[in-house]
């Protein structure tokens, strides 16, 4: 399947969501599938016995409505941009990408993608928290894409087209942040940008996108995409994160940088994150029990709080390491790290 648009064999559907816009579009899109009408999306989503990753293999959608916390405040694991004002939302749970470090996959035992069509009430929400921030001087941001990859879905449903719309509108007060691997930048390329709307691409270095990101574009289609958006004047962060610690990680990753600065100008780029693997340790915990196939769950890590990742030395060296060589490359543009 890679990077083609699944073709949904069912679809389950609150009773509740039958008459929302994004419910009729679908119902239009996937005419073939078996429709199945439930009461609650935890009927099926939370099933006991369930395999995330055989249902991974064939994953069926749900469409449901969420329910009160519309926002969460921004987690330890994700750099927070130094403004109190961070917040991720879940307009989806779970992903059409399978990467093999995903902590999703320690988060829920199903694997199938659940998407929330009542839009209105998460605009609501955050209409009523931009009234009362933390920081009334700073805007809100918002990271939609948290648990889940929004873009990569634009062609199933247009998501990431109506965040944005959404996000325009409120004149410099809400700053929305659409991280993402997809190679689908053309699904949303007629709308104008707007600098209220960061797109935020995941990179990695070739041999690990072959690895442990085999779901998802390659290298190839993510730097398309970024070129194609920075061209048409969006504002675009980079991310490399997670960075993995493989064989020659060092020469792999400096290499890496070389390659992807000669095909994309870095002063068109708004700023840059990095952080090393991490992972929640009961998420990371239940995976492992799973016996997965990769091998990065059996590497040596390191708890701390509330998360494993590798030793800390270890970790800053390598991340001091690889900025000194990334500074070379993007000539004063900030660089979020996570240590
Ligand atoms: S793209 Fe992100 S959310 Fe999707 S599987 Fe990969 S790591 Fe997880």
């Amino acid at each position: 399947m890679k990077y083609l648009l699944p073709n949904f064999s069912h679809i389950y559907i609150e009773k509740d969501v039958k008459d929302m816009p994004l419910t009729r579009i679908a119902l239009r899109r996937f005419w073939k599938a078996k429709i199945v009408w439930i009461d609650h999306y935890k009927d099926i989503f939370n099933r006991l016995g369930q395999d995330f990753q055989l249902q991974k293999s064939s994953m069926k959608i749900i469409l449901a409505k969420k329910r009160e916390p519309f926002l969460y405040g921004a987690s330890e694991m994700i750099q927070d941009y130094d403004n109190p004002n961070t917040f991720y939302n879940t307009p989806v749970i779970n992903c059409l990408y399978n990467c093999d470090y995903c902590y999703l996959q320690g988060m829920y035992d199903s694997g199938n993608m659940v998407i929330f069509v009542n839009e209105n009430d998460f605009f609501d929400a955050i209409e009523k928290k931009i009234l009362n921030l933390e920081d009334s001087s700073k805007p809100m941001i918002l990271s939609v894409s948290y648990n889940t990859d929004l873009l990569a879905l634009e062609n199933i449903l247009p998501l990431v087209r109506r965040w944005i719309h959404f996000a325009c509108k409120k004149n410099g007060k809400l700053i929305i942040e659409v991280r993402t691997k997809s190679g689908l930048f053309s699904s949303i390329d007629d709308i104008e940008p707007n600098d209220n709307v960061i797109l935020s691409w995941t990179l990695s270095p070739q041999i690990i996108c072959d690895k442990y990101e085999s779901s998802a574009p390659p290298l190839k289609s993510r730097l398309e995409a970024i070129k194609n958006a920075i061209d048409k004047g969006w504002c675009v962060r980079i991310c490399f994160d997670p960075i993995l610690l493989i064989d020659d990680w060092y020469e792999i990753y400096c290499e890496f940088f070389d390659s992807i600065f000669m095909e994309i100008d870095s002063k068109k780029i708004k700023d840059f994150t990095m952080g090393v693997f991490r992972m929640n340790k009961d998420y990371f915990k239940k995976i492992k029990r799973r016996e997965p196939r990769s091998e990065i769950f059996y590497a040596d890590y390191q708890v701390d709080n509330n998360y494993i990742s590798i030793d800390k030395d270890k970790r800053e060296d390598a991340l001091s390491r690889l900025k000194i060589k990334l500074e070379k490359k993007i000539q004063n543009k900030k660089i979020l790290i996570w240590k």
